[in-house]
């Protein structure tokens, strides 16, 4: 049976390239009735933010991914967090060290930056050099205890076999084989203050939690080979790997990275920008994944149906803002009217637009408004820009625009509609296109010239929304201040 897991550290936020991680492992579950699992990797204390894990597991929820075990969903290979776990790596690290596959290492960060300096100048490739060389045990022991006495602190390193081929057939990239000498020398599996390292935690782990495949980011492809070694010590059989490929920023043709400030790469940006959780798990799974034929844009349900890690893309995804856009745009013109409308009224309240409590008519009015502008957004957000005719102080008119009024006829169309819809008994968009209509039969003007002034005049702009229900929703108030400061 499958197991996979999605093993954040809390050291920061949900970023895209995470989400991406957890959703192509949460479509593999999902597609073979396998098992999700969440593992947190707090090891790191000083790099842990205090609200970590809680955003990062929120922020799944909120893309739609649910998992079968995690630290709020205990399981039978709990538990899951690893600063929980470490009366289960000591052992572990112990059984290594009798075995005389880890010994205990004193030398200081001094010496080690040092030997990295000195091989860095022969222009070597920095590598731990085993500091008991030619020593028996009898000298080691004595050289352990010196420095114990001295009040230093060991690090636990595992020995890494020289002269060895690590290979490993990966999902993704295919077969891969590493030397074992260009690892850098035995490496640490717990630190002085006696964690345990991201190498040698995740292997066991890995394996402790039965985990059958390993999908991750490329960044960590480096780190198998150490890994391997751990599951060699152990005699233990290593998962499947599958390596996914970078990000590339289309933009930029550049690597996405965290301090790219052209694209937003945390998924709390999008969900508080009002981006619509299900279009943002359809472009997430194009990310260096694709499916058979053309089509992009599939429900949660069919990329779960779908899913096939053979089809993870060995070039470089590319993170593409333009198809982010679109894709997000399908979704909300094809959404249900009153998920874009609660979306809307919430972004309105919170750009402070309208109040905290609207009553039932503004409710209403904002549900219009958020029906005028539907079909263009991508998010609920864009409704704050899209809509300042209805909330600030008219524009200045730009030089196009003043053409427009330039016609004689222009007055003429003005004065006509601001006399009609002062008188109009109802203020709604079909009086209002009544009232127009009216104009073209009372004055024969028709067409571009008949639309444009008033278009202009009451919205500021050459292009917009429906006219008479933009008129509408400005409000009989606004549309008249609008056509009096234009007449003026
Ligand atoms: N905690 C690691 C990370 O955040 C997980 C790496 C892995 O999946 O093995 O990158």
């Amino acid at each position: 049976k499958i197991r996979v897991r999605y093993a954040p550290s809390p050291t920061g936020h949900l970023h895209i390239g995470n989400a991406r991680t957890a959703l192509f492992n949460y479509l593999f579950a999902r597609h073979n009735n396998g098992t999700f699992v969440i593992r947190i990797e707090d090891t790191d204390l000083k790099r842990n933010i205090a609200d970590g894990e809680k955003s990062q597991l929120d922020n799944l929820t909120w893309l739609g991914m649910d998992w079968d075990e995690g630290p709020d969903k205990p399981g039978e290979y709990g538990p899951y967090r690893q600063s929980e776990r470490l009366a289960i790596y000591k052992p572990l690290v112990q059984e290594l060290l009798d075995k005389g596959l880890a010994y205990e290492s004193f030398m200081t960060e001094e010496e080690l930056t040092k030997q990295r300096e000195e091989q860095k100048a022969r222009g070597e490739a920095p590598r731990y050099v085993y500091e008991y060389e030619g020593m028996n045990a009898e000298e080691i022991a004595a050289k352990q205890a010196q420095a114990r006495a001295a009040g230093l602190e060991p690090v636990v390193r595992i020995r890494v076999p020289q002269n060895k081929t690590y290979e490993f057939d990966d999902i993704v990239k295919g077969h891969i084989s590493f030397e074992s000498n260009t690892i850098g020398g035995d490496f640490v599996i717990q630190k002085r203050d006696g964690m345990p390292t991201y190498n040698f935690a995740v292997v066991v782990d890995d394996h402790l939690m039965k985990i059958t495949h390993v999908l991750r980011g490329d960044d960590h492809i480096a780190n198998t080979p150490k890994q391997l070694v751990v599951y060699e010590a152990f005699g233990w059989e290593p998962p499947v790997f599958g390596h996914m490929t970078l990000i590339i920023n289309t933009e930029t043709g550049k690597k996405l990275s965290k301090r790219d400030e052209s694209v937003l790469q945390f998924i709390e940006q999008y969900r508080s920008l009002g981006y619509l959780p299900d279009a943002m798990f359809n472009f997430i799974t194009l990310l260096g994944w694709s499916p058979v034929g053309e089509k992009e844009i599939f429900n949660r349900k069919e990329l779960i149906g779908m899913f096939d890690p053979k089809r993870l893309s060995r070039s470089p995804a590319s993170f593409d803002a333009k198809k982010l856009e679109w894709i997000n745009n399908q979704y909300v013109k094809n959404a249900r009217e009153d998920l874009i409308a609660d979306s809307s009224l919430k972004q309105l309240i919170k750009a402070g637009r309208i109040p905290a409590d609207p009553d039932a008519k503004t409710i209403e009015w904002a549900r219009k408004l958020t029906n005028l502008f539907k079909q263009q957004m991508s998010f609920t957000g864009q409704i704050i820009k899209l809509s300042e005719i209805f909330f600030d102080d008219p524009a200045t008119l730009d030089e196009a625009a003043l053409k427009e009024l330039a016609d004689e006829s222009a007055p003429v169309v003005l004065n006509a509609f601001a006399q009609k819809i002062k008188e109009l008994p109802l203020f709604d968009a079909t009086e209002i296109q009544n009232a127009i209509y009216a104009i073209q039969h009372e004055t024969g003007v028709r067409g571009r010239k008949l639309y444009m002034p008033i278009r202009i005049a009451t919205t500021r702009e050459t292009h917009g929304p429906e006219l008479a229900a933009s008129v509408e929703l400005l409000g009989r108030t606004k549309a008249l201040m609008h056509l009096q400061k234009t007449l003026a």
